[in-house]
């Protein structure tokens, strides 16, 4: 029997928007076919001989040494990066032909994140699909919370493909045993709606450090008095305000955080120049430079250039601007901390100081694109297109997450008195 779901509410109301998508899901990627529907398209090619020469172009054996039965064959992208099975209208062929049921688990699930702790499946969705990225940032925060939803909004009731498990008991690692309490603290911190964006992510950095002195990756015990202290801590009504007041006060004088996220981003535009967020990236770079008098990107030597740039660009607007990218960017964050667990990290700190260099680019590259005199409609378009071009570059590539991680590390700004110039720049 099919475990209890919950779900984001926003992803009930998902539903692919098909010809009308700004994208298509799979470009440039590598999409794995399980064992199970290498077999479904196989039988159905041998009673469809004219299915045969595509499937034979586009669908290959995996014959990595890690190959598993989840990873059993895999599509062949085109020289353009498109799957062969698309349509002219960028529309999937074999979901129109065949259903669903044909569909690799990767395709069929796509964009929905399914994951399980303790019998319980919960459904978030992936922010590297235009849509989801949409009805995430539409979404009033406070609905941002797993509710008990009917299975039938899944595409399929068996054969769920989870992404994550998580099934605990006295036995578990403590790091395990206790990573619910302290995600759905870090969900109450980006929920808080009564401080602002900045405390918050403060709060969230102070937070993650504090509790990593005694939680953390093979800890063999934890005093759970201590974690539950920390947690009440950083609601108490005072701590908040002292908070809010600091950041407040704080003067960002260091161009760290630019030249962070110029130093990701170049990492970035070399590994994967055809990308769209390298593009869009290189605008962004190369209109900072003209404001520098230069005339291409090329001839800038000092990242701590853009920090200047970015700095007048960001005064010039409104509060009521500021509090709409702030939003998005908070559902940013909860919508990573549903789908992505901390405990694939070393500490809870360590996620978090990813995290913020994550959210820190995104903001960069957000008032980067968006002028004054937009209108909401029009940011919100721009913050759509950044994040869901961010998720895919970025978020949803393990092997480029890997090579900054060790780059932070290496330069020391796993950090925490690298934490306030990250998040206020
Ligand atoms: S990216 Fe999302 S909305 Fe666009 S085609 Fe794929 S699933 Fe549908």
């Amino acid at each position: 029997m099919m475990s209890e779901l919950l779900s984001l509410p926003y992803m009930q109301q998902f539903k692919c928007i098909a010809d009308k998508c700004e994208d298509t899901c799979c470009q440039h990627w590598q999409v794995r076919i399980d064992k199970a529907h290498y077999q479904h398209m196989l039988d159905w090619v041998a009673e469809n001989p004219s299915e045969k020469t595509i499937f034979s172009k586009a669908v290959l054996l995996n014959k990595s040494n890690v190959a598993s039965d989840k990873s059993y064959a895999y599509i062949q992208m085109d020289e353009n990066g498109y799957c062969p099975y698309l349509n002219t209208q960028q529309q999937c062929s074999l979901h129109i032909k065949k259903g669903i049921e044909i569909l690799s688990d990767i395709c069929a699930f796509y964009p929905r994140i399914i994951t399980e702790k303790n019998s319980l499946l919960e459904l978030s969705g992936a922010l590297s699909c235009p849509e989801v990225v949409r009805l995430c940032l539409s979404a009033d925060i406070n609905s941002h919370v797993m509710l008990s939803s009917d299975n039938a909004i899944l595409p399929q009731r068996e054969d769920i493909p989870v992404h994550r498990t998580l099934i605990t008991d006295d036995n578990s690692p403590v790091y395990e045993i206790y990573f619910e309490k302290v995600q759905q603290t870090f969900i109450d911190i980006a929920r808080m709606v009564d401080c602002d964006y900045f405390t918050r992510l403060y709060i969230l950095a102070s937070y993650s450090h504090s509790i990593s002195t005694i939680y953390f990756d093979n800890c063999v015990s934890l005093d759970s008095d201590a974690l539950e202290n920390y947690r009440v801590h950083i609601f108490d009504p005072d701590y908040k305000q002292s908070v809010s007041h600091f950041m407040s006060q704080y003067e960002n004088d260091q161009p760290l955080a630019c030249i962070v996220i110029y130093s990701v981003l170049l990492l970035k535009q070399q590994q994967a120049p055809e990308e769209k967020l390298s593009k869009i990236v290189d605008e962004v770079f190369n209109d900072y430079a003209q404001q520098l008098g230069f005339s291409s990107s090329k001839d800038i030597k000092n990242a701590a250039d853009y920090a200047n740039v970015f700095q007048k660009r960001y005064q010039m607007f409104s509060n009521s601007v500021h509090q709409q990218v702030e939003d998005y960017l908070a559902k940013y964050l909860l919508n990573c901390f549903y789908r992505e667990w901390h405990i694939t990290m070393p500490s809870a700190f360590i996620y978090i100081q990813m995290l913020l260099v994550r959210v820190a680019i995104i903001r960069f590259i957000i008032y980067s694109r968006i002028l004054p005199g937009m209108t909401t409609e029009q940011i919100k378009d721009i913050a759509v297109e950044v994040i869901y071009q961010f998720a895919r570059a970025v978020d949803h590539n393990l092997p480029f997450l890997q090579i900054v991680y060790e780059a932070l590390n290496e330069q020391q700004m796993l950090h925490f008195d690298y934490s306030t110039p990250l998040i206020k720049f």
